[in-house]
């Protein structure tokens, strides 16, 4: 298949909706499910044609690339409802690049932009009642791809499933996030796969998140896996330190997610005249200026929690408080970026489609 009209949505229409089921006020994030998916199959060489169909499970081999191989990549991003009803995404191209990224770093074939596009506006165009006004409200839409070619052979698969399901949420507040930072564990290596967003990287991470929970800590904050000197990112999130009324953050690399979250916060903070300087932050460093109280905030950034302010952090088993700041740039920056997404200030950026 080559033309985009070859990749033409063909939509099997459900019975019921389930909408009417589901208690918005009092959803958790991730459970809930909207009535349609979509799917689109690799096979023979080929993207197939992709279909909407009701959500439902459904039966692959149990001997498929995926379950045992791990030959599986995902994306995380939301729509947002203005006041006038109309249904946005941000930065959705971001996106579909990354997806592409992580998939040739998995040696699985890349998703053409129509079908993640156009099938992304379309089912979300069909499902746009699952997105609720007011702010905090979205529909957090999860694209994904799956080996489930057969045969426990360690090999690429030749068949892929892309699909893109949806799931009505509402912007958690975490609470006062406590992290640790890693001082023996790693989440990615140089040469390694910690820029894909490929699901392993997430699996790694439950073991020594757990050891952190044991100990009354929520997330972790990773440092470089050689010298475990360098602050890189925590789970789902990019990390930004402010030390005096500079904003620091690593650079991404391929040992780190190059997110979306992270370089809007860039631009808005360039744009509102803060000092960002994107360059190694040192643990040595953040210890430091923690003990000297230059160390203003940390916080994390990141699609589902958007902003997160982190109240504390642990190093080597010393736990360092962090100062409560009125007006922090955590508060000003998301307060700024959420604006931009459901449209209640300007898009001088062209970031919402
Ligand atoms: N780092 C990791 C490891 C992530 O999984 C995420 C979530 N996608 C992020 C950072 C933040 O990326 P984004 O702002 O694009 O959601």
């Amino acid at each position: 298949m080559s033309s985009s009209s070859d990749f033409a949505i063909e939509i099997q229409k459900v019975q019921d909706s389930k909408i009417s089921d589901v208690d918005f006020d009092n959803i958790t994030f991730g459970n809930t499910f909207t009535d349609y998916m979509l799917v689109c199959d690799f096979k023979n060489g080929e993207w197939q044609k992709p279909i909407i169909k009701p959500y439902e499970p459904f039966l692959i081999d149990p001997s498929a690339k995926v379950f045992h191989y791990g030959q599986a990549i995902f994306e995380g991003m939301k729509a947002y409802k203005d006041e006038h009803d109309e249904v946005w995404l941000f930065r959705p191209d971001e996106n579909f690049h990354r997806f592409n990224k992580s998939a040739v770093r998995m040696a699985m074939p890349e998703v053409p932009e129509v079908v993640f596009m156009e099938g992304l506006k379309t089912i979300i165009d069909l499902e746009r009642n699952w997105v609720k006004s007011g702010l905090g409200n979205t529909l957090y839409i999860r694209p994904f791809m799956i080996a489930i070619g057969s045969g426990v052979i360690a090999q690429p698969s030749t068949q892929y499933r892309f699909m893109i399901i949806l799931s009505p949420a509402k912007s958690y507040y975490s609470g006062a996030v406590k992290v640790v930072i890693a001082d023996h564990y790693s989440r990615a290596a140089n040469g390694g796969i910690g820029a894909a967003k490929a699901a392993g990287n997430y699996s790694a991470q439950f073991y020594p998140t757990k050891l952190a929970n044991d100990k009354g800590f929520q997330q972790i904050i990773w440092t470089d896996d050689a010298t475990h000197t360098k602050l890189e990112e925590a789970g789902t999130m990019n990390v930004f330190f402010r030390i005096n009324d500079t904003l620091y953050t690593a650079p991404t690399s391929e040992r780190i997610l190059d997110g979306v979250t992270r370089k809007s916060i860039i631009a808005l903070a360039k744009r509102e005249g803060i000092d960002v300087q994107e360059r190694s932050v040192l643990v040595d460093e953040i210890v430091a200026a923690a003990q000297n109280s230059t160390l203003k905030e940390i916080f994390g950034a990141g699609t589902a929690a958007v902003v997160s302010p982190i109240a504390a952090f642990s190093y080597q088993e010393i736990e360092y408080v962090l100062p409560v700041i009125e007006d922090s740039f955590a508060s000003q920056l998301k307060d700024k970026l959420t604006k931009i997404q459901y449209k209640l200030a300007e898009d001088t950026f062209g970031w919402t489609v």
